[in-house]
């Protein structure tokens, strides 16, 4: 008998949870009478600057556009190429393509992270390259100290994909802070999710803030004059005042039941069938998702846990060079072993902020109960 669904993220529950803020949010810009770009935005995106220590944060309408806005404030040329990563959301792809870049990758760790070992030996040999989106994939952080390294040595421009690993740290480095940008995203799923889309560019730098704020905003500097070809990509009054009042407040706590939930399924999870994938050393993780690489037929672990009433997920099932919208950058003879690996074998178990101990508990239960 399934007794209860256990989901992958539960938006029921957390409404029930923030639902007083929300609707005092909700009110509160209702009757301001100002419903794009104003005080819920500018404040909100000073919260989330201070959140992450990084000097300047510009809230925009999702994090596919965060990243692209990004690349174009680095003075990204039209066919010039941007070192990623396989293992990832499309988006961050996407993104590189939309700002009129090629992506260009490099296979992973075993880890299923970008190899910044291979970026090294790969950008040593292609000095061409200027730009990189490095992610920070399942919630780990990239070796921040390797990361910078890079950039000190190759000149690169960063924009660090931060949409599955804010509050993550690296040597205790924040991640966002070595890129000259980052790109995070509020889509409902993340972190720091909101109740429909939006994102948010980080950067220390006021001239590239200057250049965000007006590339977001049909780039326009000052109001009726375009110095851009901008985009419209505004995080709306809405949102940004249900994120500053009900949810960041509540960020902290929330990567703390991530972190002690891991910890229940890294020590709980007891069968050599299933290997947890970390992150690297270095990593304060957020965990994101708690991905683990299954020994054996995924499809039939996938559904015994299924029929336990448990929810799972693929990240990702088809590496981004594989996928057909990319057909024309002619990838086929380039191999990736370690990303396809990855996109052949793991699985995310739920954990999210609402998940309970009981819940946890039947979790890892299920897991070593797997006979395939
Ligand atoms: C979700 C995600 C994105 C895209 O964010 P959207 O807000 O959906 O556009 C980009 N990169 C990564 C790694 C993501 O997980």
């Amino acid at each position: 008998m399934v007794q209860s669904t256990i989901l992958l993220n539960d938006f029921a529950a957390m409404w029930d949870d923030i639902r007083n803020e929300a609707l005092q949010a909700v009110e509160r810009v209702g009757r301001s009478g100002w419903l794009i770009l104003g005080e819920e935005v500018g404040a909100f995106e000073q919260d989330l600057a201070t959140y992450s220590g990084i000097p300047f944060c510009i809230g925009v309408a999702n994090g596919m556009d965060a990243i692209e806005i990004g690349l174009r404030c680095l003075g990204l040329e039209p066919g010039e190429k941007v070192l990623t990563t396989p293992l990832s959301a499309f988006a961050t792809s996407l993104a590189i393509v939309r700002a009129g870049g090629q992506p260009v990758f490099v296979d992973t760790d075993a880890s299923g992270q970008l190899d910044l070992d291979a970026a090294r030996v790969y950008l040593a040999a292609n000095r061409d390259v200027r730009f990189m989106v490095p992610v920070h994939l399942f919630g780990h952080a990239l070796d921040l100290e390797k990361l910078r390294a890079l950039r000190d040595e190759f000149s690169l421009r960063i924009v660090e994909d931060c949409a599955q690993s804010i509050g993550a740290r690296s040597h205790s480095i924040p991640v966002g802070s070595i890129g000259q940008m980052a790109a995070t995203s509020f889509y409902p799923t993340k972190n720091l999710g909101c109740l429909g889309d939006g994102g948010a560019i980080f950067t220390a730098d006021e001239e590239l803030r200057a250049r965000a704020r007006a590339l977001r905003d049909y780039g326009q500097s000052r109001k009726y004059v375009h110095d851009h070809i901008g985009l419209n990509s505004r995080l709306d009054e809405l949102q940004a005042a249900i994120l500053r009042s009900a949810l960041l407040p509540r960020l902290s706590q929330f990567t703390e039941t991530r972190r002690s939930i891991a910890k229940m399924m890294c020590d709980g999870i007891t069968t050599s069938r299933l290997r947890v994938i970390r992150g690297a050393d270095s990593s304060c993780s957020v965990w994101h998702l708690f991905p683990v690489q299954v020994e054996g037929e995924r499809e039939s672990f996938q559904a015994h846990l299924k029929a336990q009433g448990i929810a799972t997920g693929i990240h990702y099932p088809i590496i981004i060079p594989r996928q057909r919208a990319f057909e024309h950058l002619s990838l086929a003879n380039e191999v990736f072993p370690r990303a396809s690996e990855m996109a052949q074998s793991e699985i995310s178990l739920p954990i999210h902020p609402y998940l309970r101990p009981s819940q946890v508990e039947q979790i890892v239960t299920a897991c070593n109960a797997w006979e395939a």
